[in-house]
């Protein structure tokens, strides 16, 4: 099984000509509510490819939140353990999106998601999972309390950037960055770097596994111990990369409690990943299990 510790937002996704500039005043051409959040698109993505997934968070006791249980028990996801918060609404993502380039800004409203406490996070869904889905779009001291509560295998996207207390990374048995956490987490400069370039950091970082996600060139694995390994994607035809990164971490997440090992776990997640980025927003192309198969060379 596995259980995710994170966010449940509600994303505003809002289609203009032009992104705003600073104190200017855009119209919009329309606006569509998805269901978003680092923690629930995981736990969405994991969900589809294989059920047996628990969400733990917050949300408000809205219809934003009704929509966001809603949309998580349609991916096979339980929510018995979403608490609702009382008098603070559901976190709000707003995401202008250029209707000709695609770029786009967001502006995260935590609300409930700021609320998650530690004692929210131990419950027997985190203590027995064998793996353990984490993010950091809820406060550190959840975070830290479930990855302490845990006895399975603990995967953590270091999202959005934050330093790590070294007692939390030794709780971390999977660290999964793209190249820009993981240059914030080394204390290194932003910029491109090659794969020996990338362990270096990695091993800067922590002695334990780190798994790199490298857009469109797919992921590098860096063992505990052993030769890193690059593993690119299948040719898909890409049309909206949002929330890839967290299709990558609940295929990871559902290979490695189906037993893979990191390598092939990872090798499933980048055919995954790379098959949402076939769709629009973050859970608009969410593989299921056949769909991955086909996708990977026998
Ligand atoms: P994030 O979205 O968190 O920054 P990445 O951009 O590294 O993360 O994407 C996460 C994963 O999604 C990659 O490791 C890769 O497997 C897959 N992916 C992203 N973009 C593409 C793409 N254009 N084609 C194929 N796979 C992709």
């Amino acid at each position: 099984s596995v259980t995710v510790v994170g966010s449940l937002n509600e994303d505003v996704l809002v289609s203009v000509d032009r992104l705003p500039g600073r104190g200017e005043t855009v119209v919009a051409r329309d606006s569509a509510l998805a269901p978003g959040g680092k923690g629930a698109n995981q736990a969405a993505a994991a969900g589809v490819l294989g059920g047996g997934v628990h969400m733990v968070g917050r949300v408000g006791d809205d219809p934003a939140g009704d929509r966001q249980l809603a949309a998580l028990a349609s991916s096979r996801v339980n929510v018995s353990r979403v608490l609702r918060t009382i008098g603070t609404p559901t976190g709000t993502a707003t995401i202008p999106v250029e209707a000709g380039s695609g770029e786009n800004l967001i502006v995260v409203v935590p609300g409930a998601n700021a609320e998650l406490a530690p004692e929210d996070v131990d419950v027997p869904s985190v203590r027995s999972a064998r793996v353990l889905l984490l993010q950091l779009e809820v406060p550190l001291p959840a975070v830290e309390a479930a990855a302490r509560a845990a006895s399975g295998t603990v995967v953590l996207t270091p999202a959005p950037p934050a330093p790590l207390p070294a007692a939390l990374l030794q709780r971390v048995d999977v660290l999964v960055p793209n190249e820009h956490e993981l240059a914030l987490l080394a204390d290194a400069e932003p910029g491109d770097r090659s794969p020996a370039e990338l362990v270096q950091l990695a091993r800067r970082v922590t002695t334990g596994a780190v798994v790199v996600t490298l857009g469109a060139r797919g992921a590098l694995v860096v063992p505990a111990e052993g030769p890193a390994l690059l593993q690119a994607p299948p040719p898909v035809a890409a049309v909206d990369t949002t929330g890839a990164g967290d299709c990558f971490c609940g295929a990871l997440g559902q290979a490695l409690a189906g037993g893979a090992v990191l390598a092939d776990a990872v090798r499933q997640a980048v055919a995954a990943a790379a098959a949402s980025t076939t769709g629009p927003g973050a859970r608009g192309a969410l593989p299921d299990e056949e769909t991955v198969r086909d996708l990977l060379p026998r």
